[in-house]
């Protein structure tokens, strides 16, 4: 009886975080079967006929005290970023951080540090008044030595065997390992080792490519005048949500009134619906089918070095330093990490990534080729922006209205708006970078916009976040726009602005605004090409649309 009130007991604790949301379904229940194993093993060796030592009752709750940190550190990390749980991201940053960053990041966020470790404790407390209930204290029992002997005998009996068997057996998983509150931190560790061991083996593995690659010789500058290409990645940004492309709420307005002279197509997708991997698609020749290419082939920014440009890397994402996209910040002639808050900090908005734009801009370089790289819409969105872009946090809107017709949560509501805040400020952010371009009407440039892929802000039901089984992860945005000066001439035809496009293929667009040709250029893959030729595309092997 005194183990099944425990169990129970840990299940109603666990069902309290799932409500709040701070563990999700998931996670709750691999939770729920580890921490009612461990309770049972233990409380079986210790539990005899309703008898329990204090000491015995003491080891119980460390047991489920250590349950309990683990689920409180998975549900500040689910409260405060907005990830999904187990999110090794944030585990890995943390692991990365240094002493400043994390001292930081502790005074930021202390107000929700403060309410899991008091949730923690109320819960510790209320598992120990559990361990408490139908046990006479050991001193009552009535009986002599030799019935405690008695006793004793019978409760080690079958129940311990079996519970601590089958405690042991769960570590044979290695998903319910993970789930072992001592080897949480380890488990984790290890793999971020490997990680970076496997990171700094790539980085060799391509290099000793690159030197061989005899296609990469092949490629040439074909202009004669100097140019500079600007190509902005986005982060998490679904054109469903931009007025550019019909959205209800102007979530666009700067970027709109630039009127013709911004091309806006209407009909890209990305192709895998994560950060690393699309982005590694799109800077190199890795394609859908293809995409191991990436490790074997040199990536744009080698191309472009190759032929003579300046490369830069300028990103908000801090991660890009370490982690696998530093492979190809790395190969820039310049990398700037201007994020100097943790890149999940709240004092990292993408405005510092301007005054490091001009910078390049007036580079003396002939040649350049400078890649920046937003944070836009990363969770948790409401760090994106600036107070004074907030303006849809309590929007009373044809959005907010039919939002709550289709019976979205409250949760999934403001999670929309914290989002078209992050639009509204990305549109800002965008502009500005066009407007730095424009301001340098000497120079010939060509800038164009791309997000890794999109995201799914309660557009199908109450889920935000990655979503790649829907749409709204990889419908996205392409933007392009020239200065005057810029020589290379748009197709004349109109209406190229609904090419069918998938943005593995976009490492072509930037090698022709380059203006670079060779065996990695192909004309007929180039959107802005006079030649371009439609493919069919494929979303995980399904054909889209
Ligand atoms: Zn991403």
């Amino acid at each position: 009886m005194a183990l099944i009130i425990r169990v129970l007991g840990w299940f109603l604790i666990l069902t309290l975080y799932w409500a709040m949301d701070w563990l999700n379904f998931l996670q709750a229940i691999k939770s729920a079967l580890a921490g009612s194993l461990s309770i049972l093993a233990l409380s079986s060796w210790t539990v005899h006929e309703g008898h329990e030592s204090k000491a015995g009752r003491l080891l119980n709750l460390l047991v489920v005290f250590l349950f309990l940190a683990i689920c409180g550190f998975q549900s500040f990390l689910r409260d405060v970023f907005g990830v999904a749980q187990d999110d090794l991201i944030v585990v890995e940053a943390l692991f990365n951080t240094d002493g400043g960053e994390a001292s930081e990041f502790l005074i930021q966020h202390v107000w929700s540090i403060g309410k899991h470790l008091l949730v923690i404790f109320a819960a510790s407390l209320f598992y120990w008044f559990l361990t408490g209930l139908r046990l006479p204290s050991a001193k009552h029992a009535d009986g002599s030595g030799k019935s405690d002997i008695k006793v004793r005998k019978r409760g080690i009996g079958l129940p311990a065997v079996l519970f601590t068997g089958l405690f042991l057996l769960l570590h044979v998983n290695p998903t319910m390992r993970k789930e072992n509150p001592l080897l949480y931190f380890p488990i984790r560790h290890a793999k971020w080792e490997r990680s970076v061991e496997s990171t700094r083996a790539l980085q060799e593995k391509i290099s000793t490519a690159v030197t061989v690659d005899s296609s990469l010789a092949t490629l040439r500058y074909t202009g004669t005048e100097p140019r500079t290409v600007v190509f902005l990645i986005g982060e998490s940004v679904t054109r469903l949500n931009w007025s550019l492309y019909g959205y209800e709420r102007r979530t666009t307005p700067e970027l709109e009134s630039l009127g013709s002279r911004l091309v806006a197509f209407t009909d890209v997708i990305t192709t895998l619906g994560s950060t690393v991997g699309d982005i590694r698609l799109m800077l190199g020749p890795g394609t859908r089918e293809q995409p191991e290419l990436y490790s074997s082939k040199p990536d744009i920014l080698t191309m472009a070095g190759r032929v003579g440009f300046k490369t830069f890397w300028i990103t908000n994402h801090s991660t890009d330093m370490a982690g696998a996209l530093s492979i190809l910040a790395e190969h820039a002639d310049v990398t700037v990490n201007v994020n100097r808050g943790g890149s999940r900090g709240e004092g990292s908005h993408d405005e510092v990534i301007l005054p490091v734009l001009e910078e390049a801009l007036d580079d003396p370089a002939p040649l350049k080729f400078i890649v920046l790289h937003l944070l836009q819409a990363h969770p948790a969105f409401y760090f994106r922006y600036p107070e004074s872009f907030a303006r849809f946090d309590n929007a009373d809107d044809e959005v907010a209205r039919s939002l709550k017709a289709e019976g979205r949560s409250l949760r999934a509501r403001k999670m929309r708006n914290y989002y078209d805040n992050a639009m509204l400020y990305s549109d800002h952010i965008l502009r500005a970078t066009i407007d730095l371009c424009e301001q340098r009407s000497d120079q010939s440039i060509a800038w164009l916009y791309a997000p890794d892929h999109g995201e799914d802000v309660g557009h199908y039901s109450n889920f935000v976040g990655h979503n790649n089984r829907v749409p709204a992860m990889f419908e996205i945005p392409l933007l392009f726009w020239r200065s005057e000066a810029f020589p290379k001439g748009l197709p004349e035809k109109s209406g190229f602005e609904s090419r069918p496009y998938q943005t593995d293929l976009i490492d072509h667009t930037l090698l022709g605004l380059m203006g670079i040709e060779g065996d990695y250029y192909d004309s007929a893959r180039d959107i802005l090409s006079p030649r371009f030729e439609p493919l069919p595309r494929y979303i995980a092997e399904k054909p889209y649309p």
